[in-house]
């Protein structure tokens, strides 16, 4: 009965929140579970970044940012889109956020009245639809399809824009289906985006450097450049770097938006902590080939997760091509009984059920639009990783 702003009314809830809540609750009685629900690296953050955050501090750089970024922060994602993306930003073409989740939030602020449509491909990240719906807007899901190794299809693009589209999200490598797209797809993509000039589109390429097997990640703003002035291309530190808790992301795109989102952002956060981008600046200067290294140990996870999934019956596993998840099919497995007596129906009973049963908590793929699949980080240890494919191999095995 407390009220509250109509905006809030209708937003769809994550299923992940009472799963969360519920493996807490089993891990506070004393219950050995393992959680691969997170999407998290298990790496610590490079010393370099520590370090210079420490030195900012003793230094005094304590005060008020600007708003924007720290110039020097700005100097260094300028470089690295050029150096690692082949894109150039001008400072102003560039803002620094609260992780890449607030330039999400400001992009959409800026420029979703109601009613305006952004298309986002299913599979996706949770927060793309709810922040799409808390400014009003509709989020308009496009399926890719399995099949399709989970890539987004110019087809499925076209037949998704209407009059009233605003936004395309393009999440590549994927959350949660670690899908890729290479430089033919976004060609496709690309000529479809020609024909519809009243589309921006937000690259979201925060898992950029997790790309297997020798792919490479292609931005889409370098294969088209003479689209780049209505492409926000959001990364961040969180992944690439084993950043996710001191909250630093950042954009480049047209500057008319950027304007827009720091100002949204002026009154919101104001500009980010100076510690947080004194770490930054120094972990864009490390050597890539420390980032290539955890991408490999992704890999090799990857590997086992997923052969360890392809021999559990009426499991179905796409490889992943990047980001770090495994994002298997369960759906032959649905109305089946576990052990304890539980009806699978859905692939949130499905992930109820492995968490009180085996105590192996995972994402179900309706919290990402995605139903009859779950979701699995590989970002843990072989160990781990080996345990909870042992039980969740068990927990199949006794569906009856
Ligand atoms: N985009 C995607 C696809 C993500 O999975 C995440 C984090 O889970 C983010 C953006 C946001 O990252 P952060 O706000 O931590 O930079």
């Amino acid at each position: 009965s407390f009220r509250l702003a109509q905006r809030l009314h209708g937003l769809p809830q994550p299923a992940t929140i009472a799963m969360s809540a519920k493996a807490r609750a089993l891990r506070a009685a004393g219950v050995d579970v393992i959680s691969l629900a997170l999407g998290e690296p298990d790496f610590p953050s490079p010393p370099e970044a520590v370090e210079a955050a420490y030195q900012a501090g003793l230094h005094g750089d304590t005060k008020y940012p600007p708003v924007g970024g720290q110039p020097a922060l700005k100097a260094a994602v300028a470089r690295k889109f050029l150096d690692e993306n082949g894109l150039s930003y001008a400072p102003e073409e560039i803002l620094i956020g609260n992780g890449g989740k607030q330039l999400i939030y400001n992009a959409f602020a800026a420029t979703i009245d109601p009613g305006d449509e952004v298309i986002v491909p299913v599979p996706y990240w949770v927060s793309y639809p709810i922040i799409a719906q808390m400014m009003g807007g509709v989020a308009v899901p496009v399926p890719c399809l399995e099949s399709d190794r989970f890539r987004l299809t110019a087809e499925a693009l076209r037949e998704a824009i209407t009059s009233r589209t605003r936004w395309l999200v393009l999440n590549f490598p994927n959350n949660p289906s670690g899908a890729i797209l290479e430089r033919d797809d976004l060609e496709a993509i690309a000529a479809v985006l020609r024909d519809a000039p009243h589309v921006l589109v937000m690259a979201d390429e925060i898992y950029e450097h997790l790309t297997f097997d020798g792919r490479r990640h292609v931005s889409l703003a370098s294969v088209a450049p003479d689209l780049k002035d209505r492409i926000l291309t959001i990364n961040g530190m969180a992944k690439a770097y084993a950043m996710t808790g001191w909250r630093v992301g950042f954009c480049g795109g047209p500057q008319p938006l950027i304007k827009a989102m720091t100002s949204i952002q002026s009154n919101a956060t104001s500009g980010i902590c100076t510690l947080a981008q004194a770490g930054a600046v120094a972990a864009l200067a490390t050597p890539g080939a420390r980032r290539d290294a955890m991408r490999d140990v992704y890999q090799q996870r990857r590997d086992l997760v997923v052969a360890a999934l392809r021999d559990m019956p009426g499991v179905t596993c796409a490889l992943p091509d990047g980001a770090f998840y495994a994002f298997p099919g369960i759906g032959a497995l649905l109305g089946k009984t576990s052990a304890g007596g539980r009806a699978i129906m859905t692939d949130i009973d499905f992930a109820e059920a492995l968490l009180e049963e085996a105590h192996v908590s995972v994402v179900p793929g309706s919290a990402f639009g995605q139903a009859g699949y779950i979701r699995l980080s590989v970002a843990a240890s072989d160990a781990l990783l080996q345990q909870a494919c042992t039980r969740l191999g068990q927990f199949i095995l006794t569906l009856a």
